[in-house]
């Protein structure tokens, strides 16, 4: 299925303001396996429970309707699915050695997002 018009220009938007930064060697790839899925069952599991959103490589899954979503939101995750591109292993395996709260990966999405925000003010996303 094709990306719907919501989830194209969200993807934009999100990649625009990471295209500012200068994370990694390459931009984030809106490759085709980019996607945006919002799957609510998914945030009533335990481990998902405390998460508005959560990133498996390029799918970026939400618990809210696309339109109901920040930018900031996808940002965030669109910061995980760059961060996968170039460290496909080693991200998400530092969530089992490293935990949630001081992931370095984590804490990297967080800055991104409050770096690259319209009106410069921060804010915090639930973003897994
Ligand atoms: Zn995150």
């Amino acid at each position: 299925m094709a990306r719907s018009a919501d989830e194209r220009a969200a993807l934009a938007d999100a990649k625009a303001r990471l295209d500012g930064l200068q994370l990694y060697p390459r931009p984030v790839a809106l490759r085709r396996s980019v996607r945006i899925v919002t799957a609510p069952w998914l945030f009533r599991l335990p481990w998902f429970r405390r998460f508005d959103g959560y990133t498996m490589w390029d799918l970026i899954l939400l618990r809210a309707p696309l339109r109901e979503v920040s930018g900031d939101l996808v940002c965030h995750e669109l910061c995980h699915v760059w961060q996968m591109q170039h460290r496909p292993v080693a991200m998400p395996l530092s969530y089992l050695h490293r935990g949630y709260a001081a992931n370095p990966y984590e804490r990297e999405a967080r800055r991104a997002v409050a770096e690259t925000a319209p009106g410069g003010a921060a804010s915090a996303p639930g973003g897994g």
